[in-house]
């Protein structure tokens, strides 16, 4: 417990919204399970309303009296993901909120990291219909996680989508780029918001192809890498 509350806490600080309040009510909370060191107990003691620079310095040397490493605000946003899951899988954070952390990540990383991305474009709704099932998508999504963050994904994955009728996955064609029309069982009518959506393969123009979120689709993508 004191290890998912430290978690909460080196998450926060990372985002810069943990406030002075935090800090303390932490502190509280760790002499509380028993933790002890000099500079918990006076952070324990600091006015919950100090800012969070004012606080910080004792923060770190609580951290090293204590054996807690933590995350340098420069560090590779994947780093933080460890910490994202721990208190997602220990019921600390909704799915909701962990699809929303692992999203900043990705604009923490400039949107240059395609795996992160794949968190944005779900909570982004570039398949809504996953939107629906976000409890379970978030608990299977880490597996995949686990396996695709050894891997180089392009940096396009995030968008790509896969067509059940000729296997490829990759890129859709934009619906303002299709010439001749679309091959679509739903009909010129039912043009969506979004030029992305539906989604229509790029190799035989069907319609609708799949996003990339679906681990039907992102199962055979990845095991691609294998062979
Ligand atoms: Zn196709």
């Amino acid at each position: 417990m004191a290890e998912t509350l430290t978690d909460k806490l080196l998450l926060n600080r990372w985002f810069k919204t943990a406030m002075g309040e935090d800090y303390v009510e932490w502190a509280v909370q760790l002499l509380l399970r028993g933790e002890d060191s000099p500079s918990l107990r006076v952070l324990a003691g600091l006015n919950p309303n100090l800012e969070r620079y004012e606080v910080e310095p004792n923060f770190l040397e609580t951290c090293d009296e204590l054996n807690i490493r933590p995350l340098p605000p420069d560090c590779n946003p994947r780093s933080v993901v460890p910490l994202i899951r721990r208190l997602h899988r220990s019921n600390l954070m909704s799915a909701k909120e962990a699809l929303d952390k692992m999203s900043e990540l990705y604009e923490a990383s400039e949107f240059s990291d395609p795996l992160l991305g794949l968190w944005f474009m779900v909570r982004d709704d570039y398949a809504p219909e996953l939107g629906e099932e976000i409890d379970r998508w978030v608990e299977d999504a880490w597996p995949f996680y686990d396996r695709a963050q050894v891997l180089e994904l392009p940096q396009d994955f995030p968008k790509f989508v896969g067509c059940d009728h000729c296997g490829h996955i990759g890129m859709p064609v934009p619906w303002n780029k299709l010439n001749p029309p679309i091959k679509s069982p739903i009909g010129a009518d039912a043009r969506p918001k979004e030029t992305v959506m539906p989604y229509v393969c790029a190799v035989c123009n069907t319609c609708p192809a799949r996003h990339i979120g679906h681990f039907g689709i992102l199962e055979k993508y990845l095991s691609r890498f294998n062979s």
